[in-house]
């Protein structure tokens, strides 16, 4: 009975998990007969009943970039990797030319709505352990696209107890009860910043609020002359 390297049956099953509702309209693995027809493919089974490759649909709206995948997948360099095709590119694991670098793909396919991913064969090609650049490294804290920036992490070894309470105290005023969910129920879901943006222009006592009590002089006596986002700005990158 053929079967698929099983690092290839790894690296479904990470992708499926990371985008349950992707489409696999272009997945592919045991080679069909347009692979046959084309004689070498890694999609064929090898003389042990081993096939070492598999296609991944393009699907970004179903949570999954095949290409942005396969620019991840490149830059890990996992010793399993044989070698990937995606949108007229081809790149070589650490075995292969130029490892980690795209090169032209000139094939008749130029796989704009899948990855190919070939891996080695024999036992390395058989390693079942998770693979790496599965899904983009996550950015803490997240933020909404277009929302608010993210706050700099601070150097937690440099920080009191107190201040990094403190922190974390801002964090949660800013961008809600759970940062990685931005915005507050209070506010229709919007952060604070989000909040005083649609505020602003229409009321004399936000600007007050974020401005200090004098009309054209931005700045509270209380902060030293500083507008409030001024003085949390420098609480941020005090070390
Ligand atoms: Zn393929």
């Amino acid at each position: 009975m053929p079967r698929s390297a099983r690092s290839l049956d790894v690296l479904l099953a990470q992708i499926n998990a990371a985008a349950p509702h992707r489409s696999k309209v272009s997945d592919g693995g045991i080679a069909d007969a347009r692979h046959l027809a084309a004689g070498t493919s890694d999609h064929i089974p090898d003389a042990t009943g081993v096939f070492h490759a598999r296609d991944f649909t393009h699907d970004p709206t179903g949570g999954f970039d095949a290409h942005a995948f396969a620019d991840r997948l490149l830059a890990e360099q996992d010793p399993r990797l044989k070698y990937l095709i995606s949108r007229g590119r081809i790149g070589s694991g650490p075995a292969g030319p130029r490892p980690g670098v795209w090169r032209r793909y000139d094939g008749e396919n130029r796989h704009d709505h899948h990855t190919h991913v070939s891996v080695v064969s024999g036992a390395r090609g058989d390693g079942a352990r998770a693979w790496a650049g599965v899904v983009a490294a996550p950015t803490k804290p997240s933020i909404r696209p277009g929302t608010t920036r993210p706050i700099p992490e601070g150097d937690e070894d440099d920080m009191t107890p107190e201040q990094d309470a403190r922190l974390k105290a801002i964090e949660v005023q800013l961008l809600g009860p759970d940062p990685s969910k931005p915005g507050w129920p209070q506010l229709g879901g919007r952060t604070l910043v989000d909040a005083l943006a649609v505020v602003l222009p229409r009321s004399e006592e936000a600007a007050v609020q974020l401005l200090g009590p004098v009309k054209g002089k931005p700045g509270w006596p209380q902060l030293r002359g500083r507008t409030l986002v001024d003085a949390v700005a420098e609480l941020l990158n005090r070390k």
